[in-house]
């Protein structure tokens, strides 16, 4: 769909009357972004039913550029029906977030992309991925430290380093990416809650965060009944549990269970597209 008329469909819904001899700045601010779970598992994927099925957690954000966050194992199944990745951001290097480095090469060559695709990282993941990977023209590698924006058309990206592996080759990012007035933060591993991932969330739209464990404790990740109610807390428009993990309940359940410690949470599910 042409740019705009996407941006007009979104003016209208809203309400808002401006004339389309406005368009330019005014359409840019107000064009919705697209946010697509192409999978809300834990490593492996989590075993299930229905949306208690879930491939390891992975991200598309478009707006008038596609951004894909993490390019996991199960990327095959769940690039098949994408036409357009424009860039990749990576959290880390663990292989949930980078394994699937190799199809993305298959979608890359099978879709004729013009040019690499630009892939913004820390400089410890294109260490891992360099040695891990010996094919790699499909990827322009663009070390970002934390801090630094980036752009992909429309979009503007920066990092923040947050606690999750123990071992120092594997430093972790939570994404923000903005466009326009609307804003995201990727946080899909993380260990544990920080006033600097705080900072970094205030005022976004959406938080997609860790709900990996449930109930349950692991080094690396959030147990999401003790945390949720301090990310409630934070000043964010609402919160979207992703990494979700065998030891959540099913998905209708959880859903429940999320509301009530929560209000402005949900779990997600794999396909659950949601515009912003
Ligand atoms: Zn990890």
């Amino acid at each position: 769909m042409r740019p705009g008329v996407r941006s007009s469909v979104a003016i209208r819904d809203r309400g808002f009357g401006f004339p389309r001899t406005l368009a330019g700045v005014r359409i840019a601010i107000l064009e919705s972004v697209r946010l697509l779970f192409l999978g809300t598992g834990a490593s492996g994927g989590t075993s299930g039913h229905g949306h208690s099925r879930r491939l390891e957690s992975s991200m598309l954000i478009s707006n008038r550029a596609t951004l894909l966050i993490d390019v996991t194992r199960d990327f095959a199944v769940q690039g098949e029906r994408l036409s357009r990745i424009d860039a990749v951001a990576l959290t880390h290097a663990h292989r949930d977030a980078i394994g699937g480095l190799p199809a993305l090469r298959r979608w890359w060559l099978a879709n004729r992309a013009p040019e690499p695709i630009d892939v913004f990282l820390s400089e410890a993941t294109a260490n891992i991925i360099r040695t891990r990977y010996q094919r790699l023209e499909h990827c322009r590698l663009r070390i970002t430290a934390p801090g630094d924006l980036r752009r992909v058309g429309p979009l503007a990206l920066s990092a923040l380093t947050v606690p999750h592996a123990q071992d120092p080759r594997f430093p972790t990012y939570a994404w923000r990416v903005s466009a326009g007035e609307r804003s995201i933060v990727y946080a899909s591993d993380v260990a544990h809650l920080t006033p600097e991932l705080e900072r970094f969330c205030a005022g976004v739209t959406v938080l997609v965060l860790d709900g990996a464990m449930w109930h349950r404790r692991l080094f690396s990740h959030l147990t999401i009944d003790e945390a949720l109610p301090t990310a409630c807390t934070w000043p964010v428009g609402s919160i979207l549990l992703t990494q979700i993990g065998r030891s959540a309940p099913p998905h209708a359940q959880l859903q429940r269970e999320v509301g009530a410690l929560c209000a402005k949470a949900h779990a997600a599910h794999d396909r659950l597209a949601v515009k912003i």
